[in-house]
């Protein structure tokens, strides 16, 4: 069950003391308390965990600071919009992420070196992008391939990060470790910039290591859904995330793995975007790159890679993770699917045309439903 509060409450509101009183009187019930970041104002919640089935909603009703009491259904407790609950969103180091904003996340699939790094920061900078996407930790197929440089990158990575004005890079963590690893850099940095800890497509169903990021509440989480699972199946992996406690979760759309996607890299599941919308609280991030994986032009003169963001951003898509390199061919780790930086001008322009559509979209079906 989940109490929700009228905007703007105190914390320390007396109200509030009394409804979690009242609810842990109840025989074996716990709470917790959210303040989650909605899309024009904060809200709280009240979330009763345990056997609240028999639990009455009517006493909680009654006072004055709240909004609504919603029963919770068994799908997807922690992140679902259980047919009443608004989206949530959040901030982290200055940046809002909610299910109403976008924002594009270029950057190196992997970093290779300092000179790179700096060459596509110092190019995003002049775009005024403040958001970036960096691999340290590489999963990668063969034992023998670029494992990426690990914790030995992050501190020029983080520096130059500080340097360029990024101001949140989405980092993929393949094991536990490496979100101490990161968040001792971030301190060493005098936090210069800060992470999403990304869980790549591998460890979807890595329920160790969702529940290590869900269990701290520092840094935001992008969850990769599996890409040979159902996207039920990853709803339910991205609660280990959730329930662990850490609510700063985007989800994240990057192909499945068919051969009927051919030639594609993945078959593209951007049709998705409204889908994880409306089943859940989080907002969608789609990846173009790994999806398409190849950089290869239409008929028309617009690459796959421009095709398919403008298909989920027109769609409502939150945000984007692409790769770009500076010089694609020397990349270490998937080079084909990089973007230049001569082309990252123009595929930021191509976005803001379908985020214009988008919003358009929205508005008329507004109008719509407010004649109905
Ligand atoms: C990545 O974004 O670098 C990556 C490996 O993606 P995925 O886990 O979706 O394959
Ligand atoms: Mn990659």
């Amino acid at each position: 069950m989940i109490i929700v509060m009228k905007a703007d409450l105190p914390r320390d509101s007396a109200e509030l003391k009394q409804i979690v009183a009242l609810a842990e009187s109840f025989p074996g019930v716990k709470t917790q308390v959210h303040v989650v970041q909605g899309a024009t104002r904060s809200l709280t919640e009240v979330h009763l965990h345990g056997s609240t089935g028999v639990i009455p909603t009517k006493p909680f009703e009654e006072f004055e600071g709240v909004e609504k009491v919603v029963r919770i259904t068994e799908k997807f407790r922690a992140i679902g919009r259980h047919e009443q609950l608004d989206a949530v969103g959040f901030e982290y180091n200055g940046v809002a992420i909610s299910q109403e904003t976008l924002h594009v996340f270029p950057g190196l699939c992997a970093v290779d070196n300092p000179r790179n790094v700096e060459r596509t920061f110092a190019a995003l900078q002049q775009f005024g992008i403040v958001t970036a996407r960096a691999g340290a930790y590489k999963p990668r197929t063969s034992p023998y391939d670029f494992q990426g440089h690990g914790a030995a990158c992050l501190p020029y990575v983080f520096e130059l990060a500080g340097k360029h004005g990024v101001k949140v890079i989405a980092m993929e963590v393949t094991h536990e470790s490496h979100i101490a690893e990161i968040q001792s850099a971030l301190r060493s940095s005098g936090n210069a910039t800060g992470v999403m800890l990304q869980i790549g497509t591998r460890n979807a169903q890595n329920f160790e290591l969702l529940k290590a990021v869900g269990a701290q509440t520092e840094l935001p989480v992008l969850f990769k859904r599996g890409m040979g699972i159902t996207l039920e199946e990853s709803l339910n992996a991205c609660e280990y995330v959730a329930s662990g406690g850490n609510r700063r979760i985007v989800f994240g759309l990057r192909g499945m793995k068919t051969n009927l996607g051919d030639p594609h890299r993945n078959f593209v599941d951007f049709a998705h975007v409204p889908v994880v919308k409306r089943l859940t609280r989080l907002p969608v991030c789609i990846d173009p790159s790994h999806s398409v994986g190849r950089r290869s032009l239409a008929p028309d003169g617009l690459n796959d890679i421009f095709h398919v963001t403008a298909q989920a951003v027109i769609a409502g898509a939150n945000m984007v993770l692409v790769d770009v390199h500076p010089a694609p061919k020397e990349a270490l780790c998937d080079g084909p699917q990089a973007l230049t930086l001569e082309e990252l001008p123009g595929y930021l322009e191509d976005v803001a045309i379908a985020r214009r559509a988008y919003v358009e979209r929205v508005a008329r079906a507004e109008k719509a439903r407010e004649r109905a």
